[in-house]
């Protein structure tokens, strides 16, 4: 079993304005083989969080932990932390010109596991992985993310998720902009690689639409880069029901 623990931690943007807090304080465990769902309003610090535990240089931790089984994430490069078995698909995937999704998705693998995979077995994986995400084997001769649609970037992050195998796997809104036959398609990619690989997953939404096929074991809501609530699946539906206003009940109403 691996362990992500994240204590207190505070996080800082640098703009043109300034220094500008996100995370005030953010303390969660997450295990392999747990599902955790980190929900929230826009503009809570979802996304910060993910892409402080990747090692975004945009975001700087200004007080507390990251640490995987004990090592200090924070001192790590972020070629190191895809190494140690953590995985980010990002909400705003980036273009790779010039890079096909075979080599890129190679050169990934060689890089986490240290050694190039041997090429028919990694051939057969690549098949059987874009296959079940139903892709079109044309797909893994284009440039990655290149013209691809919202659905299509979505898929080959789960593709991703599927063939590096990490340990842990942070998803920044892996649910936006997907119709309802992608998100089961997708999900379905998230919750293989949690039932052959005991994947952790922290789920970064929302909506609770995408928690219908992906179940988490708990859910945290994030407001104003804190946690102002924890509990189990029962907090999603509810927050279905009640969205976050009861959370934003200090803030000014608008007339
Ligand atoms: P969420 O993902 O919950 O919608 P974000 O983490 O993207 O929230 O953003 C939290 C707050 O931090 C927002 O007010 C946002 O404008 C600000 N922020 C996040 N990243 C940056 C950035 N790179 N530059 C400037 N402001 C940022
Ligand atoms: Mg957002
Ligand atoms: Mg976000």
């Amino acid at each position: 079993m691996s362990v992500l623990e994240i204590r207190d931690l505070h996080v800082s943007v640098e703009t043109e304005a300034g220094v500008t807090p996100i995370l005030n304080g953010v303390t969660l465990t997450i295990r392999t083989g747990e599902t955790h769902a980190i929900m929230g309003p826009n503009g809570s610090g979802k996304s910060t969080l993910a892409y402080t535990i990747a090692g975004h240089p945009k975001y700087t931790v200004t007080g507390g932990s990251i640490t995987f089984d004990g090592e200090d994430v924070l001192a790590m490069t972020i070629d190191e932390r895809a190494r140690a078995g953590l995985f980010l698909a990002m909400q705003y995937p980036v273009e790779i010109p010039g890079v096909t999704v075979t080599n890129f998705l190679r050169t990934a693998k060689t890089a986490i596991d240290g050694e190039a995979p041997a090429i028919r077995s990694w051939m057969k994986d690549l098949k059987v992985s874009m296959k079940n995400l139903r892709m079109d084997p044309k797909f893994a001769q284009r440039n990655v993310n290149e013209g691809f649609s919202g659905g299509e970037k979505k898929r080959h992050e789960i593709l991703q998720l599927e063939l590096l195998k990490p340990k842990l796997a942070i998803l920044d809104e892996t649910d936006s902009g997907l119709d309802v036959d992608a998100l089961k398609i997708v999900s379905e990619g998230v919750n293989r690689a949690k039932d052959e690989t005991n994947l952790g997953v922290l789920l970064i939404t929302h909506y609770t639409r995408i928690l219908r096929y992906i179940h988490p074991d708990f859910v945290h809501v994030l407001v104003q880069g804190r946690v102002a609530e924890e509990g189990g699946p029962e907090l999603a539906e509810r927050l279905e029901e009640e969205g976050y206003d009861r959370y934003l009940a200090g803030e000014p109403e608008p007339d």
